[in-house]
């Protein structure tokens, strides 16, 4: 009894002063406020709910088997590659290790190019192919791009993606392994943003609105109603839909939590379901304008023009009026808004990784971080039925693939305060927060011999090596980097080895650092008396340094 979709009714309302105006994808804007986020609704009046539970059995898994409540007439319109109904996976060991009984990861890794960003490229592709929408500007932090770029060379649609210098190179490959044009801005994300639309503009092409768009929201509820789906069967027997108590996520703009909200709630209003979850959004602490309004009870956030974080996917400085859609749904249902910092995002990776073998990226990371302090807290009790979106992977897309020309650059950075991050930080992040890594630093001005050294370390992997010219320098990257040995000179311009050994023992953050001089110098009695129970290890530097001679300096790490 399924209602047809050629006599679909959808209107869209106003989120403000709810005025109602019919579903029209061209519309920028409420006629009567101006306010930028509609909702779509459906007259689902022909619709019996029971008799589209029951014909919902019938049909295959995948997001568009919810169409009558997606924002498309035609489904011949429809953009696939089979997204959607990705698996709700029971956590074994990390919920025995946090002592939760009903913990569930939504495996979101599992869409067609590994993030849940291909819900919105399905939904926002298909409703451009349904409007005859042939050149599209996207501005993204990576996942967002590499979907529509899959989508939209499916759907025959060129697309431009902006991409801030923060996104990691791999993201922007992928991108343009799928042929959108990549360009690279060097700027933050929201700055990204408005030079996308500038773009756009002065070209005459359509722009995607991102969170404002009808589609983006469309697409993310139907996770929503997957969970509720899949939980009935897991918890209810099949019986009927259920909610979870919990829905937590990573959160950059928001998109995700507030289109499963809506999901839930049009659950609840269709008489599907009964409860409304609550909701754990989680931000990196070097960008979390959303945790530090709610932190000071304000329902309006400041935005963070400096994002300080390298988990790019998480970058959104101004959450703009999603985070006021975001406070209002925790203040009705509950919830709350906390942040994890990268490092502990990075922990929770390899942990989430070695007790249930589901390797994540960084803005997935930040969510399971943020779960560990939930549970620890006592917000979130051993009973609660818990679903985690596992939001994405990244799959590195090989060099040799692409030509030079696939990104254009533009730098933003002279007029602007914002830094400009390394594009590939995140791998070297990672590398550096991995335990078993061993950092040592050497101070050293002669660069033949400290390239030497630091190659012949490298060859034998587990060593991340860094490298000073002379002693000032090198105090400030010990400090920075905390590493396992510092490898030092004595004689350099500025400031000289002695200098650098006493100022590393009179610091209670580097004093308990080993130290291995290497010299060609031959020592006084009373440079001798100065270094002794200073340092571990003196090395006269002869004519060559070889594995021999790196072997003793690594014997002084453990
Ligand atoms: C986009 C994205 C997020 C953040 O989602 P929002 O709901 O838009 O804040 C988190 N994780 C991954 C992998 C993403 O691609
Ligand atoms: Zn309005």
């Amino acid at each position: 009894m399924a209602i047809l979709d050629n006599t679909k009714q959808i209107e869209l309302e106003c989120i403000y002063c709810h005025t109602r105006v019919s579903f029209d994808k061209n519309i920028s804007g409420c006629p009567k406020c101006g306010e930028n986020i509609l909702e779509a609704r459906y007259d689902l009046s022909e619709l019996v709910v029971d008799g589209w539970l029951a014909s919902l059995k019938q049909r295959k898994a995948g997001l568009w088997r919810y169409h009558e409540v997606l924002p498309i007439y035609d489904t011949q319109n429809v953009v696939s590659l089979g997204e959607g109904g990705t698996p709700l996976i029971k956590s074994k060991a990390l919920a025995a290790s946090l002592g939760l009984n009903n913990l569930y990861i939504k495996d979101e890794r599992q869409g067609p190019t590994g993030s849940f960003k291909d819900r919105q490229a399905t939904v926002a592709i298909s409703a451009l192919r349904e409007m005859g929408v042939d050149e599209l500007v996207v501005a993204s932090t990576g996942n967002v791009a590499i979907a529509y770029a899959a989508y939209c060379a499916r759907a025959g649609i060129k697309l431009w993606a902006f991409f801030p210098s923060l996104a990691p190179g791999d993201k922007m490959r992928e991108a343009a392994v799928y042929g959108a044009e990549v360009i690279k801005i060097t700027g933050t994300y929201d700055q990204t943003k408005e030079l996308a639309a500038r773009f756009a503009k002065t070209k005459g092409v359509f722009l995607d609105k991102g969170i404002k768009s009808v589609a983006a929201i469309e697409a993310m509820k139907t996770m929503a109603y997957e969970i509720a789906e899949q939980l009935g069967n897991e918890l209810e027997g099949g019986q009927r839909w259920r909610s979870p108590d919990w829905f937590l996520q990573g959160v950059s703009g928001g998109m995700g939590p507030i289109g499963v909200g809506k999901g839930f709630r049009e659950m609840v209003d269709f008489g599907i379901l009964d409860k409304m979850p609550s909701m754990g959004i989680i931000q990196s602490t070097g960008c979390a304008p959303m945790v530090e309004a709610f932190g000071r009870g304000q329902r309006i956030a400041t935005p963070n023009e400096n994002p300080q974080t390298i988990i790019a996917t998480l970058a959104t400085g101004n959450p703009g009026r999603a985070y006021e859609l975001l406070y209002d749904y925790v203040e009705q249902f509950g919830g709350t808004f906390i942040s994890a910092t990268d490092e502990e995002a990075f922990n929770a990776i390899r942990v989430l990784a070695r007790s249930d073998g589901m390797s994540v990226e960084p803005a997935t990371g930040v969510t399971f971080a943020g779960l560990f302090k939930m549970v620890r807290a006592g917000i979130i009790k051993p009973d609660d039925v818990v679903v985690v979106n596992c939001s994405g992977h990244t799959m590195p897309v090989e060099t040799q693939i692409l030509d030079e020309q696939w990104q254009r650059s533009v730098d933003l950075s002279q007029n602007s305060k914002a830094p400009v991050l390394p594009e590939e930080g995140l791998l070297s992040a990672l590398e550096q927060m991995e335990s078993t890594v061993k950092r040592i630093v050497i101070v050293e001005d002669n660069q033949d011999a400290a390239r030497l050294i630091s190659r012949i370390l490298q060859a034998r992997g587990g060593y991340e090596v860094y490298t000073a010219n002379e002693g000032g320098e090198g105090i400030s990257i010990i400090r920075s980097v905390r590493p396992d040995l510092v490898v030092t000179d004595l004689m350099m311009p500025g400031i000289d080895g002695f200098t650098l050994i006493d100022a590393m023992k009179s610091d209670e953050m580097m004093n308990h650092i080993p130290i291995v001089v290497v010299t060609a110098k031959e020592l006084t009695v009373k440079e001798r008396a100065r270094l002794s129970g200073q340092i571990d290890l003196l090395l006269q530097k002869g004519s060559f340094i070889d594995e021999e001679f790196v072997e003793s300096l690594i014997s002084r790490l453990d």
